[in-house]
């Protein structure tokens, strides 16, 4: 993927996806500023979910060891994977050991975090996502472009042409005469998904908390589809990353809480799952839990930067987001977009080894709105700001860049008040030359200011500093 400001220069220029974000994040945000409005303890409960985070995380190794003993008394299997790679071998291991060459998929940012579609796919064995909107992507060979609503940069009438050209390429055909309303989309969607719920023996999840106590997973969601995957495969494999333990089931009815208003607007979350490894005769007999890593300690060792493992993937900071509403999901280059996705992909992933990664800790205007709305807390405006001093240290050295020897010679000037006075009197001839040559590169995205009529000291002097 280009670096941010490239992917944001071709998808700014997309009028038809800023009219689709518009709409779509408008809408979501109100709901959710509606619903949150309601509760008078709201701060009270983000400041709760902050410290139960931050309680997780300082005492994670403890955490993690109770809910995999939790998980084993249960009758689940647990692995623990180091990196995207070994999450995705075993989750291939288990499917191969039963011999499917396809499995169904609960909507899990985990899992697309590790690429395991693609991995899956190079096995022969095809990843079917039940989501609505992740079906949609999938079946118009896309990408994902929010954390909720990957399919948000569609409209009704892109979607009716998706269910026509790739349903019958994943399965069942969407129905003959389909129309572009909401209604028949979906049920077009039932139907095709039907088929594969009833066809699978294996399941994929992620889990959006791990109860540490009882070894009980929780996926929260909108449709009941997951809960289709959940219960009517006989294997179930969950993805779930280190940071989602939390230590009791009080500590989850904070989250419960916060989660649904923070992200789709509602009260509640139509259907809340949870399991606990093995019931005979009833759901998965099966059950495996891959517990993932893939950058989480990277992340927990940075001390600014620690606090957004606390996030619970409510999307709220993206639909507040100037930036991510006027370039969409994709110009981050990455499954977790918006304000989260521009510190927490280089938390991951580290600062310093790729150009796009180091892109986004820039792309935000910081007007701290993501802040404001994030029901943990998360102060992202400061973790943009100290991944930026991250990124200006990795490149320290080699040949520096002209902002950097502009603000060295600026430093330099201002330190000695000789050298102020020459460049005050210069600043008029100087500005103009600057104009003709070479500074496109810094006006193409900004205004270069007129030179004042007089500088702040013959001001001073002239009005005796304003009295006159
Ligand atoms: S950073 Fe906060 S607002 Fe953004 S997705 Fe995570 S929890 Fe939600």
């Amino acid at each position: 993927m280009p670096p941010f400001p490239e992917a944001a220069r071709i998808a700014l220029a997309n009028t038809q996806l800023r009219t689709n974000l518009a709409h779509a994040t408008a809408t979501i945000r109100d709901k959710r500023a509606r619903v949150v409005a309601e509760v008078d303890d709201w701060e009270e409960l983000r400041t709760a979910g902050a410290a139960t985070k931050d309680r997780v995380l300082l005492d994670l190794d403890t955490h993690l060891v109770r809910l995999e003993e939790s998980l084993i008394r249960a009758g689940a299997t647990v692995h623990w994977a180091r990196d995207a790679e070994e999450a995705c071998r075993i989750v291939a291991d288990v499917a191969k050991a039963h011999h499917v060459d396809e499995v169904v998929k609960v909507k899990s940012m985990a899992t697309q975090e590790i690429g395991l579609n693609e991995a899956l796919a190079q096995e022969g064995i095809s990843a079917w996502e039940t989501d609505l909107a992740e079906l949609i992507v999938q079946l118009g060979d896309d990408l994902p472009s929010h954390i909720l609503v990957p399919a948000i940069h569609r409209n009704r009438a892109e979607i009716r042409e998706i269910f026509l050209a790739g349903m019958a390429r994943a399965g069942r055909p969407a129905p003959e005469g389909l129309d572009d309303e909401p209604a028949h989309l979906a049920e077009a969607a039932r139907l095709h998904l039907r088929e594969k719920f009833l066809r699978a023996e294996v399941a994929v999840s992620g889990a959006n908390f791990a109860v540490a106590e009882t070894g009980t997973l929780v996926v929260v969601e909108s449709e009941g589809n997951g809960r289709m995957c959940l219960t009517l495969p006989q294997v179930l494999v969950s993805v779930v990353g280190i940071e989602k333990v939390v230590p009791t089931w009080a500590d989850l009815d904070v989250f419960l809480q916060l989660l649904p208003r923070s992200s789709t607007g509602e009260r509640m979350n139509p259907f809340t799952s949870t399991w606990t490894g093995v019931t005979p005769g009833d759901g998965p007999q099966e059950v495996h839990v891959v517990l993932l890593d893939n950058g989480r300690t990277r992340a927990l060792a940075d001390e600014v930067g620690r606090q957004a493992l606390r996030c619970i993937r409510c999307s709220a900071c993206l639909n507040v987001c100037p930036v991510y509403e006027r370039t969409g999901g994709h110009a981050y280059g990455s499954v977790y977009p918006g304000p989260i996705g521009a510190i927490l992909n280089p938390l991951l992933r580290g600062v310093g080894v790729d150009d796009q990664v180091d892109s986004l800790p820039y792309a935000s205007s910081l007007c701290g709105a993501c802040y404001d709305v994030c029901p943990v807390k998360i102060d992202i405006p400061s973790v943009l700001v100290d991944l930026r001093a991250q990124v200006v240290d990795a490149h320290r050295g080699g040949v520096p860049r002209p902002e950097a020897v502009a603000m060295k010679a600026a430093a330099a000037t201002f330190r000695r008040p000789g050298l102020l006075r020459a460049a005050e009197r210069l600043t008029r001839p100087g500005l103009a030359v600057v104009r003709r040559v070479g500074a496109s590169a810094w006006t193409g995205a900004r205004d270069l200011p007129p030179a004042p009529k007089e500088s702040f000291r013959a001001w001073w002097k002239r009005t005796d500093g304003g009295r006159s």
